[in-house]
């Protein structure tokens, strides 16, 4: 679904250091790969760099072959097919759970009201949400607000979903129930690529673990082999800090 070749990055104008340095990842369909790394690592300017937020410095990323960082590629519809969601889950405060859900495909997708609504309404009884449906954002508990921008992003249907730390703006007991939408999303054979910093999450949904360090993937695997026996001492150092 997804090939990044060779992905570079460097912000700023005069060529300071790269926080993406070379970056090779495939990801296959239904494939859940998680990345892992320090603050800084350059995990977040992947996932933004995939979802054409951030423009590539050099390097090429495809989906489903066809190449999306190709100056003349139209973003806008690249972009959605390619669901993101953030640490902050930037649901707009005057809108109803139902209208921020709605307003991608009534505006960019031209969908009708009633069609999008009714999209709508089946994915949020999915997630546990139907009766908040009518409700603004700051009636909804953090882990609620995060569901229904998960929701927003699965309205139009996306190739790939990438997660970006989508619980560490939560209180730990609303971390759970993400989570498990998360892991709901892995059942149904979405392919999705995750940052997260929740090592026992990574293990659980991940079918291979990235360790990012300085923009660099310095080592990959299945999640066993990469969180309980990394050959790189960066990465074991690393899992060492946390613990
Ligand atoms: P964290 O775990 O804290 O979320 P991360 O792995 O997601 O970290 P990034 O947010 O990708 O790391 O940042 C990587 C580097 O890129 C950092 O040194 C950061 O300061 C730099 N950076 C990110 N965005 C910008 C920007 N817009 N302009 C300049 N530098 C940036
Ligand atoms: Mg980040």
């Amino acid at each position: 679904v997804l090939e990044c070749r060779d992905v570079w990055k460097t912000f700023g104008r005069r060529p300071g250091t790269p926080v993406l340095r070379g970056i090779d990842l495939d990801v296959a369909e239904h494939e859940v790969v998680v990345l892992i790394g320090a603050s800084g690592s350059g995990k977040s300017t992947l996932l933004r760099c995939v979802n054409l937020l951030e423009q590539v410095s050099d390097g090429t990323i495809r989906l489903d072959g066809e190449e999306i960082t190709d100056p003349r590629a139209d973003a806008d519809r690249h972009r959605q097919r390619i669901g993101l969601v953030f640490q902050s889950f930037n649901l707009f405060p005057h809108l109803s759970v139902l209208d921020n859900v709605t307003l991608a495909p009534r505006r960019v997708h031209r969908r009708a009201r009633g069609e999008a609504e009714q999209a709508a309404m089946e994915l949020l009884t999915r997630v546990g949400l139907a009766d908040k449906a009518r409700e603004y954002p700051d009636r909804l508990s953090g882990g609620q607000q995060q569901r229904a921008a998960i929701v927003r992003a699965l309205i139009n249907s996306p190739r790939l979903m990438l997660f970006d730390e989508v619980t560490s703006a939560l209180d730990p007991e609303l971390v759970g129930e993400v989570l498990a939408l998360v892991g709901d999303l892995k059942q149904d054979g979405m392919t999705m690529v995750i940052a997260t910093h929740e090592m026992g999450f990574a293990r659980r949904v991940a079918d291979r673990v990235c360790f990012l360090d300085r923009g660099v993937i310095l080592e990959q695997g299945p999640p066993e082999q990469v969180l309980d026996d990394p050959v790189e001492p960066r990465t074991r150092q690393f899992l060492r800090r946390l613990v």
